[in-house]
């Protein structure tokens, strides 16, 4: 068998550090096999919910629900709080699918649209009257743009009856998010919890719910199995409408846990220490140069650096290490590399993977 390899790409990445722990328990507790109407079951459901409940200090109005994926709930929440307008800040791949899905359920999408590697100016940013909801996306992952939460703040109290959807997929639970100034927030768990994907998390708040009653009310369909009323009617017995990825639900909790357990702010920490020595060598280097220029734009959990040369001598001269670069995203596959620093990567890995990139080419 070859040497482990360590995986600084921002999605799936490296597992968390705990997780074969987890994932051993796990089969020795038969958790694959558990039903999910079962006892045993809403007690992996609660586990996994108030832990991610306190990592992200959530007020009490909020919900947490489960879906298979962070793109499966630009879907719903466009189903579920949508009539007919939808408004969204594209910094990238990301914040333009999520747009996208909404012109493909036939809404009417408005979009304002940043410099590539750069964010939309919040400042004097106009939403249409119509638009419903603003879509917000914290840190594009294709990029490493990341939205300051001051911009937010400006356009919740600029459109205080526009619902907010804030995509921390990538950032969570780096991002200290203000609950009361969004609507929503969700993530996938194969970022910044290291875990296999196909789990999403959902943060709805009351207001979400009433806007998809009132929606249905009207005639307009929501949705079946992952509608927010169904999501709401079963969580209240810490079960899902469907049969969930129970495994990854039972894995969260234990990571959420050891996260809790180590400390957020010694993760938010870290995670600044981490992104300081990245682009410090990002900086420094002959051939290699930070891509997003505007440093309050810098993502902390997705470094991205350019390469005018291509990034192939780097990404061979590290997989020769052991180290997993992540490409560039789209059209930037082959100028860019992606550094995912997640909760998972240790300073000592991180200096490490610097100092390798800085004699690499
Ligand atoms: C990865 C990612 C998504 C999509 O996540 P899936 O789990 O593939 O649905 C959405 N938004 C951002 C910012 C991402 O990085």
């Amino acid at each position: 068998m070859s040497a482990k390899k360590i995986y600084f790409t921002p999605g799936p990445s490296q597992t968390y550090f705990t997780f074969e722990e987890h994932l051993k328990h796990a089969m020795r507790d038969q958790i694959a096999s558990i039903s999910h109407r079962g006892k045993e079951f809403e007690q992996v459901f609660r586990t996994a919910s108030e832990h991610l409940r306190e990592i992200a200090q959530l007020p009490s109005d909020y919900h947490v629900f489960f879906t298979a994926s962070a793109t499966e709930v630009w879907e719903r929440s466009l189903q579920n709080c949508v009539q007919q307008s939808s408004f969204h800040l594209v910094n990238g791949s990301f914040s333009k699918r999520y747009c996208d899905i909404s012109g493909t359920l036939g809404l009417k999408n408005h979009s304002a649209q940043a410099a590539v590697g750069s964010c939309v100016a919040v400042d004097g940013l106009s939403i249409p009257e119509e638009a419903e909801l603003i879509a917000i996306t914290h840190n594009e992952t294709s990029t490493g743009a990341t939205q300051p939460l001051s911009d937010v703040a400006l356009l919740r109290e600029a459109y205080p009856d526009k619902l907010i959807a804030l995509d921390i997929v990538s950032s969570f639970p780096y991002v200290d998010v203000d609950y009361s100034q969004v609507d929503m927030a969700y993530f996938s768990v194969q970022k910044c919890f290291g875990l296999p994907a196909g789990l999403g998390v959902w943060f709805v708040n009351e207001k979400c719910i009433e806007r998809s009653r009132a929606l249905n009310a009207a005639g307009k369909s929501t949705g079946s199995y992952h509608s927010l009323t169904s999501l709401l009617e079963k969580s209240k017995k810490n079960q899902t409408p469907e049969t969930p990825n129970i495994l990854n639900i039972y894995l969260l909790g234990k990571v959420a846990g050891d996260m809790l357990e180590k400390g957020i702010a010694k993760i938010r920490q870290e995670t600044d220490y981490k992104s300081a020595v990245l682009y410090h060598m990002l900086e420094q280097h002959e051939n290699l140069s930070p891509f997003v220029k505007e440093s309050q734009y810098r993502s902390k959990t997705t470094i991205v650096g350019q390469i005018d040369k291509g990034n192939q001598d780097f990404v061979d001269a590290l997989a020769r290490k052991g180290m997993v670069l992540g490409r560039g995203y789209g059209s930037f596959k082959s100028e860019h590399i992606r550094i995912a620093n997640f909760p998972t990567h240790s300073k000592e890995q991180i200096e490490s993977l610097a100092d390798q990139l800085a004699v690499g080419s």
